[in-house]
């Protein structure tokens, strides 16, 4: 049994689990497929620090081989989504009943550990069962999608607003989408054609080089208003101070998605303009709104990517996309199958 533990930064090694007997209400998952992530990449790398010995992973499903007596909704051979956020447990909000207002969000494959290994045992509430018409891909996308509606929630925005994304990478195009769904307009700005080229595809009607006729652009698409708020993926590298000359005033601008990368925005124009900053980095307590978004179609993922390994060395794979952050090679989505 494979448990892959970072043990140290960019010191990442493969044990043997050990096997794990389950209590009534928890299940154990054969982890079948691992999305590799840039946030898994930060982890190796020391520039998200983790807590270590910590198995790495973030985002993955699998399936339920045994359930205890007191699960619910949850039974043998379902296929589960592993959640990758879970609330704390400790702080107020959790103790007084309230997870969903938890004021510190877990993490897994930073604050407890991933999936990247064979077995995970675990409360039954911290996998969700996947429907069938929910593709294993699609499936490993719920925590973007989280974002994406976590971020919408965050903004309470009206129909018609128009809302810049900038950054059309995996998050920023899912962000796109799940805002259009809501009936907000999108404005997608990026400086990789590929990904401006995805947003199109996807229905989006403003999609924009972030060069310098951005902001003409931007303002040629809001009638001279500027947009209604601006949400930033790091994952984009773009300069974030795009997102200040691209907004209105009194507006918010959200951070999303992990970087390590050094990004700052003028005080003085958070100032003049009176930009409300939030950042928005994990979708716990989102599962089941999530899968019931895929469900009806809020989301198009047939434009992404992927690249399905079933032979991989993970140490490689993540030197690799720890060193091409800035200029990745490609845009596809790592996926790493684990054979039973
Ligand atoms: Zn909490």
């Amino acid at each position: 049994m494979d448990n892959w533990i970072l043990k140290g930064v960019r010191n990442l090694v493969r044990e043997d689990g050990e096997t794990q007997e389950i209590t009534p209400t928890q299940v154990k998952v054969k982890v079948t497929h691992v999305l590799l992530s840039k946030f898994d990449a930060l982890v190796f790398n020391g520039d998200i620090e983790a807590q270590f010995p910590k198995t790495l992973g973030r985002y993955a499903i699998g399936i339920v081989t045994e359930a205890g007596e007191n699960c619910y909704g949850v039974k043998k051979n379902d296929r589960v989504f592993l959640k990758p956020a879970l609330p704390c447990g400790e702080c107020l909000s959790c103790k007084s009943g309230d997870p969903d207002d938890c004021t510190d969000i877990k993490i897994a494959g930073k604050d407890y550990d991933g999936y990247l290994r064979d077995f995970v045992v675990c409360e039954y509430n911290e996998v969700s069962p996947l429907p069938e018409s929910i593709d294993n891909f699609q499936a490993l996308c719920i925590e973007l999608v989280g974002i994406a509606e976590n971020i919408y929630d965050r903004l309470s925005l009206s129909e018609g607003q128009r809302v810049a994304v900038v950054g059309g990478d995996t998050l920023g195009n899912i962000i796109a989408q799940v805002l259009q769904y809501h009936k907000i307009i999108p404005i997608v700005i990026d400086n990789n054609q590929e990904n401006l080229e995805r947003a199109r595809k996807c229905g989006v009607y403003y999609a924009f080089p972030a060069d310098d006729e951005a902001v003409k652009n931007v303002a040629e698409a809001t009638n001279g208003n500027m947009c209604d708020a601006a949400i930033y993926s790091t994952n984009s590298n773009l300069p974030v101070s795009l997102t200040a000359r691209i907004v209105g005033n009194n507006k918010a601008v959200v951070l999303s998605g992990f970087s390590a990368l050094n990004n700052s925005i003028a005080v003085r124009d958070v100032i003049e303009k009176g930009m409300h900053i939030y950042g928005v980095t994990n979708a716990a307590g989102y599962c089941g709104a999530v899968i019931n978004m895929i469900l009806h179609g809020a989301v198009n993922f047939e434009h992404f990517e992927t690249d399905v390994l079933d032979k991989f060395d993970p140490v490689k794979l993540l030197t690799e996309k720890s060193a091409n952050m800035r200029m990745p090679k490609n845009n596809n989505l790592t996926i790493l199958k684990l054979m039973f």
